[in-house]
């Protein structure tokens, strides 16, 4: 990679050919190329038990944007409306409930949420619309004055609410809304519908208590609330029950968690618990924020092998006086003697980051300085960005923009640096064999494509048929700069 979800969750949603390229090598959902994805899977419920969805009358369309908490929401939201009865729907013409889960990180991603729901303006008749999330969070009931047609208007932080908001508008309420910040609860469901047959995600921390100048993330998603550990390891427990391997832990700042319950765990201990679980082989994490990023994770990692080879650290900027602006509270000294504990591990861990350029005032020096900082992290891959100036931000009205065909400009120069790095990094893996977890196929070609442990994508022949969802040993034959291509090592 060059979001999801902080992809991760900091990088929430930009759609820029990094991205993309970020994606595709080290990334989200999986996304080879060419591979057909995953079926869904059903839904866990609070027994453990795969429910089918529900088949009553009404039923429901929901379209997610953004980043993986954003996805993880979607699939809890799915799961309270199957629990009363909803069926999904492949298209939103078929749908009574019509739901957009939104991101608001930049402008975009909300222009394109409000073209999405322009298309409703004469075809509502009948339907339920909604907005969730970021977008929701951020434009409040003025939703309803630019879109009258929609009924639902729910921010991140006030999901838990999400149950009783539907059943008012089952009743017969034309609007309702859901835009609290000041909950010191996180979002628990009865059930969760799960849309990953391999990965599962369980959000261990929502909301986040730094204020980075750029983010609107602190707004839209309110203060942070880290789940109890005993909650944490009982989902783990029934996701291993359910057949899922691998787990990733989600949060905007992941390993910012505390316990809540009076177990008092830090994030550490609470991922070694995870890893333990009986069943799960793999344990990955997102959003690290440099701050909170201990040389005990690395540890950790060291020591339990079913912690995944893979730290994402966004950084921002290489130029501490840019970082000083961005509020970020670490220097580039500082997050650059983080990287130098992951890469002094015994095991390789790959490192990823996020990076925005054109942030305002920044000037030429200090673009070189993140230039040069992509010489000294070696990072595996990058997801970067164009500075976009958010409302509710106290960047917004900040001095000194940088033109846009300048961030343009700056941009490529970033991204060819980057891809120059990962062409020389990855062409050293030739010949090296890795477990990798099989999550697509082509069957026309007998192609399969899978993830390792430090989140590379590879796809491979094999002789083998009926490989999804395996671990299989794959030796690598070609190194592009975001994927690899290798053969199964039988
Ligand atoms: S405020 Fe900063 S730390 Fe919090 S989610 Fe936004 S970018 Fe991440």
């Amino acid at each position: 990679m060059a979001k999801t979800f902080d992809v991760g969750i900091e990088s929430l949603g930009s759609n820029g050919a990094s991205q993309a390229a970020a994606q595709q090598a080290v990334g989200r959902q999986p996304a080879a190329g060419g591979l057909l994805p995953l079926p869904l899977r059903g839904a866990t419920g609070g027994d453990g038990a795969v429910t089918p969805a529900a088949s009553a009358g009404k039923s429901f369309f929901l379209e997610t944007f953004g980043c993986q908490m954003n996805d993880h929401d979607s699939e809890k939201v799915a799961g309270v409306l199957q629990g009363r009865g909803y069926r999904a729907v492949e298209s939103p013409a078929q749908a009574d409930l019509v739901l957009y889960n939104t991101c608001s990180i930049r402008e975009k991603a909300a222009q394109k949420v409000f073209a999405r729901l322009g298309d409703w303006k004469t075809l509502a008749d009948g339907k339920i619309i909604g907005v969730l999330g970021c977008l929701a969070q951020q434009e409040g009931e003025e939703i309803f004055e630019r879109a009258p047609w929609v009924s639902l208007v729910c921010g991140s932080a006030s999901y838990r609410k999400l149950p009783e908001l539907i059943a008012r508008l089952e009743s017969g309420g034309r609007r309702v809304t859901g835009l609290d910040l000041d909950t010191d609860q996180t979002f628990e469901t009865e059930i969760t519908r799960r849309d990953n047959l391999l990965r599962a995600y369980i959000t261990i921390i929502e909301g986040c208590d730094y204020a980075c100048s750029y983010c609107v993330v602190p707004h839209t998603r309110g203060p942070e609330r880290s789940r109890a550990s005993d909650a944490v390891q009982a989902e783990a427990r029934r996701l291993a029950d359910a057949g899922y391997t691998e787990i990733q832990l989600l949060g905007q700042t992941v390993n910012s968690y505390r316990d809540p319950s009076p177990r008092g765990w830090k994030f550490v201990e609470l991922l070694r618990a995870v890893a333990a679980v009986p069943g799960i082989r793999r344990v990955r994490f997102t959003t690290s924020h440099p701050n909170d990023f201990h040389r005990e994770i690395v540890d950790a990692i060291d020591e339990v092998p079913e912690l995944c080879d893979h730290v994402h650290l966004p950084v921002q900027s290489g130029s501490t006086r840019v970082l000083r602006e961005m509020l970020r509270t670490y220097t580039r000294e500082e997050y650059l003697q983080k990287i130098a504990w992951i890469r002094a591990a015994q095991r390789p861990i790959s490192i990823t980051s996020d990076i925005i350029v054109g942030f305002p005032g920044e000037t030429e020096a200090d673009f070189a300085e993140t230039l040069s900082l992509l010489d000294a992290a070696q990072y595996d891959a990058i997801f970067s960005f164009k500075y976009s100036p958010r409302p509710n931000t106290s960047a917004m009205h900040m001095p000194d923009a940088i033109p846009e065909e300048e961030k343009s400009r700056r941009l490529a120069v970033l991204n060819e640096r980057q891809r120059a790095i990962q062409i020389a990094a990855n062409e050293k893996l030739v010949g090296q064999s890795y477990e990798v977890l099989v999550d697509g196929c082509h069957p026309a070609r007998t192609q399969w494509g899978g993830r390792t442990s430090c989140n590379r994508l590879i796809n491979f022949t094999s002789p083998h048929v009926n490989l999804l969802g395996e671990y299989v040993q794959v030796k690598v034959t070609r190194a592009g700069p975001n994927s690899f291509a290798g053969e199964h090592v039988t």
